[in-house]
């Protein structure tokens, strides 16, 4: 549906989208993760016409839309602050792009009533955004964001105002909305966990360049170097002999480097690891500890299911650890 081509975009002659290319099919959600200041907003806002690329172009269902005034291309953007007019209601809110476009009061009263049952906010016609907390309020900018049907929904950090708790629960319904309004969507993110809840595929950006896309479990099952694999949230990265015996105890050799789960070493007593526990806590549902494990030093580890609760190892206490294959990606190279 959305296919960008070598699109790079400058600030007075310095660039900040540098060359990337990109495909979205219809429906899907793609996910532009990368840490502040890498060119997301500035990618996102050329998709959208508020700027103009020095090269490349933007093709929406097979039409190059690149020169084209953003009002005419038929998408809808949403920010991290939703803007609504503090002094409409609710439903008015959600109904300003339909009364824009001068459709049918009924039409439009209809179309407002289905846009609050698909975010949730049933009842909440009748209030005035100020007395909304910060998660509904959102809801109600992506109700208008949506109000027209656009072809393509870009999001710009839409929960980070929000804090951590909501913007999880919020990251899931966000999903379910975008599904079930069967919307293309481009997703603007910082934060990894969003990414995964939200969207099928990911494009993870560094320095104005996408150094690695694909669908979400690709790129999360194959982080292409360690700084990926720290930013989309693995807890460590070996290199060296450090990788080789891990990858060598998980049955998965050939690697230079390995980005590790904090679970991914696992108390067992047959384990192919020796250690020692520096320390030990237990979570309602695991035991987590920190061992100095042989030739590899202090790493995070679980306990299997041997290891109840009830028998947190003191520190000290010699442990053997195996590798769950699952939950360590091999690297390619250890460097960008
Ligand atoms: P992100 O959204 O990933 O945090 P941005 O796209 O906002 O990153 O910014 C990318 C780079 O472009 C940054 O170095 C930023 O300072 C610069 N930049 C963004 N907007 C402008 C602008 N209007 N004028 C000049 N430089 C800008
Ligand atoms: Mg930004």
């Amino acid at each position: 549906m959305l296919s960008l081509s070598g699109v790079s975009v400058a600030y007075d002659g310095v660039d900040a989208v540098v060359d990337v290319s990109l495909d979205v099919p219809a429906g899907e959600v793609l996910a532009v993760l990368g840490a502040s200041g890498c060119g997301k907003s500035t990618l996102l806002r050329a998709v959208a016409g508020l700027e103009a690329p020095r090269s490349g172009t933007v093709v929406a269902d097979g039409e190059d839309v690149t020169r084209v005034p953003t009002h005419r291309r038929g998408f809808a953007l949403m920010f991290q602050d939703g803007q609504l007019f503090g002094h409409l209601t609710v439903a008015r809110n959600v109904a300003y792009p339909l009364r824009l476009r001068r459709r049918p009061a009924a039409e439009t009263a209809a179309r407002v009533a289905e846009l609050l049952e698909l975010v949730g906010l049933v009842g909440y016609g009748d209030r005035l955004p100020g007395t909304l907390s910060g998660g509904e309020q959102q809801r109600v900018a992506l109700a208008r964001a949506l109000a027209v049907r656009p072809r393509l929904l870009l999001l710009d950090e839409p929960l980070s105002a929000l804090d951590a708790g909501l913007r999880e629960r919020l990251a899931g319904d966000l999903r379910r909305i975008l599904v079930e309004a069967g919307t293309t969507a481009v997703l603007v993110t910082h934060d990894h966990e969003e990414a995964f809840a939200v969207a099928d595929r990911m494009a993870l950006m560094r320095a104005g360049r996408v150094v690695q896309h694909g669908p979400v479990a690709d790129v999360w099952g194959a982080p292409v170097d360690a700084e990926a694999a720290l930013f989309l949230g693995y807890a460590r990265v070996l290199d060296g002999a450090r990788a080789a015996a891990v990858l060598a105890a998980a049955g998965r050799p050939g690697a230079s480097a390995v980005a590790l789960r904090r679970s991914a070493l696992r108390v067992e007593p047959a384990g192919a690891l020796a250690g020692t526990v520096v320390s030990a806590a237990a979570t309602p549902d695991q035991v987590r500890l920190v061992a100095d494990v042989e030739g590899l030093g202090r790493l995070d580890a679980v306990g299997g299911p041997g290891l109840a609760a009830a028998r947190v190892p003191a520190p000290g206490a010699a442990v053997r650890l195996d590798v769950d294959p699952a939950r360590l990606a091999p690297l390619r190279r250890a460097r960008g």
